[in-house]
């Protein structure tokens, strides 16, 4: 077997060589710059190749080498607070190295490899460990990094440190091999785990809309599509910033024209809200600006991805946010047709969606094999051209993923946030949650959901009714219905992400509002029964101070003066 060739041809970024003869997905070095690259394609003696940097001014001739390896990701403490591209390189130390323009071949390890990092077995030496299990502990900042024995190693414990260490330096041996804190792994293989559990816990994030209607389940997979500026980019942001996973993989994934700068200063500027530090603290952010090559972006999600299976493996949730994965599948679709491969839907190649399914199905809740509890999440935007999401990459998405988030220009435009559509949007989780609810939030809850959902399709069914003849033609209850549902929008859908206090409610506190809804609805028709008219029940003042609260600090107490205000204020027109 052959490991040096040559160029044979070049196309962009993908490459065709002779002369060597490698496996699928064998990492090699192209020209003599060795720029990076992975095989994607063998036919007959010709090796095709996807380079990770820019291709331009390499010529057939140049020499290529094979590695014989995968694309792996090294795995270890350093990785909080990295910044990557698709392929692990740090964005930070690459700057540092030739400012903002990336220069080819170069490389830099994706793990610090002088810093040092105090390490606390919790196994001692003639213990037999298996694989996957805790061998101790790295303080990462404030997150306790677990290092693990490597998967498919199992053994004695022969000998065991303590201390400073390198991710290079030996702290263990077991079975005879050195172990170190950094472990690599192919980015294209998922981790194993012991089993997989069924998602029956919500990723709480603090959105209403979210949490309360359209909840995602820990170990789940969602998607957000939306045309410009609906709003994709500020609520991945939020669920980064809020939802409870104490790990955030962020995939920024050649949206607007980010330009390193923007990616560099952006994101970590973001502060966790949890604890007034950096959000990066506990974020690994993926960077593929739009000037990168493409595959880079292709490789990127599956980087991403196993950054993530890494820290679930650990037994902690988290929370992977591609955005927008749109731009990864165009990059496919660069790919495939330099491959000149017969083009499927809209040019996208026709393995699109088992390229879509393979990554949302590595979204999982999982009994780890160091029988921790881990899950990753995963929350895709998709940016369809126009907002249309009848097209290829939406459709397939949605095939996949259990719950859609529905991104409405029209909302955006009257200003409605979070502009995610209420009658289109859904979960299939619904049914798996529902005894979470239950047990966590209030016997009443999912009666309570159920009732706010078919009060806002009645308002959508009443609308069309309203267009042809005019509101004053509907008897009173179903003004007050209409009322009603405007309460529903108004007080509890929207949200806005930028105001301290309604940035994030608590379940409880929306358990609470739409509690109060409820009982503004019963009590108006109770109202009208007994001969009140819909104007003094609308004009009721603890109404209008129930519309100003969110954005009180003191809301829950002004949540419950209001539920008392109601009672008062209903006795007085006659209820
Ligand atoms: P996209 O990523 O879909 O192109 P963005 O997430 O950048 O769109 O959102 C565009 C703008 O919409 C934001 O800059 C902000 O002004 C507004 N916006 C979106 N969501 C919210 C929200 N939840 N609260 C307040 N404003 C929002
Ligand atoms: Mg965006």
């Amino acid at each position: 077997m052959s490991n040096e060739g040559r160029i044979y041809r070049v196309a962009g970024p993908v490459v065709t060589a002779v002369g060597i003869s490698p496996r699928m997905y064998d990492v090699v070095y192209v020209g003599k710059e060795r720029l990076m690259g992975e095989v994607i394609k063998i036919v007959g003696d010709k090796s095709i190749i996807q380079v990770y940097e820019d291709t331009s001014g390499v010529k057939p001739g140049e020499p290529v080498t094979n590695t014989s390896r995968p694309l792996v990701v090294e795995l270890g403490p350093g990785l909080l607070h990295s910044v990557y591209d698709g392929i692990q390189r740090p964005l930070v130390a690459l700057r540092e190295k030739m400012g903002d323009f990336i220069l080819r071949g170069v490389t830099a390890p994706g793990l610090d490899r002088k810093k040092k990092w105090e390490f606390n077995p919790v196994v001692k030496s003639g213990d037999v460990v298996t694989s996957g299990q805790v061998l101790g502990t790295v303080m990462e900042g404030t997150m306790l990094h677990k290092i693990l024995v490597p998967v498919d190693l199992s053994g004695k414990v022969e000998e065991i440190k303590t201390g400073s260490f390198t991710v290079e330096e030996t702290i263990a041996v077991i079975d005879g091999k050195k172990i170190t804190m950094m472990q690599k792994w192919p980015v294209r293989v998922p981790r194993p785990v012991k089993e997989k559990h069924q998602p029956d816990v919500p990723l709480i994030t603090g959105m209403r809309i979210l949490d309360t209607m359209f909840p995602l389940a820990k170990g789940g997979a969602s998607a957000i599509p939306g045309g410009f500026g609906t709003g994709k980019t500020v609520t991945q942001q939020q669920l980064a910033k809020w939802s409870d996973a104490e790990i955030v993989v962020y995939i920024g994934c050649g949206e607007r024209g980010n330009e390193m700068t923007e990616v560099l200063t952006e994101f970590p500027a973001l502060e966790d809200p949890k604890t007034g530090n950096p959000l990066m603290n506990r974020t690994v952010l993926i960077a593929n600006t739009s000037n990168m090559p493409v595959a880079a972006r292709e490789a990127s999600v599956y980087t991403g991805m196993t950054i993530a299976e890494y820290f679930r493996d650990m037994g902690y949730n988290v929370a992977l946010m591609a955005d927008s994965t749109s731009r990864w599948a165009e990059a496919m679709r660069e790919i495939s047709s330099r491959l000149e491969e017969m083009p499927g839907e809209e040019g996208y190649p026709a393995y699109l969606a088992g390229r879509l399914s393979e990554f949302y199905e590595r979204a999982c809740r999982a009994k780890t094999l160091c029988d921790g509890e881990g899950s990753i999440s995963v929350i895709g935007a998709v940016s369809p051209p126009g907002g249309d999401i009848s097209e290829p990459v939406s459709q397939n998405t949605l095939r996949i993923v259990r719950v859609f988030w529905a991104l409405d220009t029209k909302l955006r435009e009257r200003r409605h946030f979070p502009a995610i559509n209420w009658l289109t949007s859904y979960t299939l989780y619904d049914k798996q949650l529902r005894n979470w609810y239950i047990e966590n939030v209030g016997e009443g809850f999912p009666v309570l959901r159920e009732w706010a959902m078919q009060t806002l399709q009645k308002e959508s069914e009443l609308q069309e009714i309203v267009q042809l003849v005019g509101s004053d033609a509907l008897p009173d209850s179903q003004k007050i219905t209409l009322e009603v549902s405007k309460m529903i929008r108004e007080i509890f859908l929207q949200q806005n992400a930028y105001d301290p206090v309604d940035t994030y409610c608590p379940i409880p506190r929306q358990f609470m509002m739409l509690k109060l809804i409820k009982k503004f609805s019963d009590l108006a028709q109770k109202a009208l029964s007994a001969g009140a008219t819909v104007e003094k029940i609308v004009g009721i003042p603890a109404r209008q101070r129930f519309i100003r609260s969110k954005y009180e600090e003191t809301i829950d107490n002004e949540l419950v003066a209001i539920d008392a205000d109601f009672d008062d204020q209903f006795k007085n027109i006659g209820a």
